[in-house]
């Protein structure tokens, strides 16, 4: 039987590899529903191929260009924000992918594991923002969370058939990005356009600066310990700049386990799709004994703050991780405007953060609030 996948945000990096995928593995795979914010001609081109129920456009800005769109190809369509939620609830899927960014994410993931569907989650500022929510819901409608993102689809890997008891440490590998070697004088000088080029992975504006300042990072952090239950100072993170282990566990009686493969996102996903089966696929393996030099260091939290400020806020708790995506998500796109320099973004994210009322144990209403305030403050310091 095809399982039924509604792609979240499918014009994106990863929205277009699930597709891909999707394409692959066509005796599995059905598509219900897509997703885009704006990419109208690249969203009518995915619905002629691959006939789904109903589609969002989330900008409201869209709206003519959108009703124009569903007409000519007689498709449902859902508008706006709150359209996510409802293309969940029109498309009855078994899997959502969430390939969205930022908080936008947050409401359908909930409404999709309030239908009990499955969540392939590659937006991980669902769970910076709601990552209690978000748990607690999966916990009880006894539905499954499959990391796409590299370093916990590898985690998650590395647990099949352990005993969750016998976890010492997750470490999570990060490339360090393009600026890991830059001296303080030289991140203050680095334009937008040699943030984006990132060193190993090719991914969407936001994750590649979140990459560059590792706040990536930070968030995979807070991803990690709700995902798998880990207290923070059990989380380690360690530079790897070629990005081939994508994370390791060490176990109570000293073996570390690391998943290792082709930096390529479209194994990460079919791996969660499939998870925990295997499955055979067109990419070459990686080649092992062309590996010479796999080299590791400590992350540098002076020059690279925002690591810091993730560890700060899951120890801050209630609504400090709100805050710190919010915070960034307006700083990362202030930066790529030319507003502000790179160093600041990491400025602006620990000044709010240092300022908040932290709300403990906040609902989604409260969640939803603070994000809207904190975003205020960051348009404006
Ligand atoms: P992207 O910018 O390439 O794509 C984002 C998609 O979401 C697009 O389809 C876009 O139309 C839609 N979108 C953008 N803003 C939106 C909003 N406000 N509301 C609704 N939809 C919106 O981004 P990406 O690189 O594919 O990343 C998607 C998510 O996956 C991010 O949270 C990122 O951190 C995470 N992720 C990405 C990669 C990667 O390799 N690209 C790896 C790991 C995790
Ligand atoms: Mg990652």
């Amino acid at each position: 039987m095809t399982k039924k996948i509604l792609v979240l945000g499918s014009t994106g990096s990863i929205g277009t590899q699930t597709l891909d995928v999707v394409r692959e593995f066509k005796d599995s795979f059905s598509i219900c529903g897509l997703s885009t914010f704006s990419r109208l001609p690249l969203l009518k081109r995915q619905i002629e191929e691959f006939h789904p129920t109903a589609v969002n456009v989330t900008n409201p800005k869209k709206e003519i260009e959108a009703r124009e769109l569903a007409a000519s190809c007689g498709i449902r369509l859902t508008e706006g924000n709150q359209g996510l939620s409802e293309l969940v609830e029109l498309c009855r899927p078994d899997i959502v992918v969430v390939a969205t960014v930022g908080i936008a994410g947050l409401k359908p993931t909930l409404q999709a594991i309030g239908q009990g569907a499955d969540v392939a989650l590659a937006n991980k500022e669902v769970l910076v923002t709601g990552g209690d929510l978000v748990m607690k819901a999966a916990r009880d409608g006894g539905v499954r969370i499959l990391p796409i993102d590299s370093e916990h689809n590898a985690i998650a890997q590395c647990l099949m058939g352990q005993d969750p008891g016998s976890i010492q440490r997750i470490i999570l590998t990060a490339s360090g990005g393009p600026f890991r070697n830059l001296s303080r004088e030289e991140l203050a000088r680095v334009t937008p356009d040699q943030a984006l080029n990132h060193p190993t992975w090719s991914m969407g504006p936001k994750i590649t600066i979140d990459s560059a300042t590792l706040m990536n990072k930070g968030f995979e952090v807070i991803e990690a310990y709700h995902l798998f239950g880990i207290s923070p100072n059990h989380i380690k993170v360690v530079i790897h700049p070629q990005s081939v282990i994508h994370s390791l566990v060490e176990f109570v009686d000293g073996s570390l386990l690391a998943q290792l493969s082709i930096t390529d996102m479209h194994l990460t996903i079919q791996s969660a799709l499939f998870f925990p089966e295997r499955r055979p696929n067109k990419f070459a393996p990686l080649e092992i004994s062309a590996l010479d030099d796999l080299s590791f260091s400590k992350p540098d939290t002076e020059r690279f703050p925002c690591l810091r400020y993730a560890y700060d806020s899951l120890d801050m708790g209630g609504t400090a991780p709100v805050v710190l995506n919010a915070a960034n998500e307006v700083a990362v796109r202030r930066f790529l405007k030319g507003e502000i320099s790179f160093p600041e973004i990491a400025k602006i994210i620990g000044t709010i953060l240092e300022k908040h009322d932290i709300i403990p144990l906040p609902d989604l209403e409260t969640i939803m609030e603070t994000d809207r305030q904190a975003r205020r403050i960051a348009e404006e310091l």
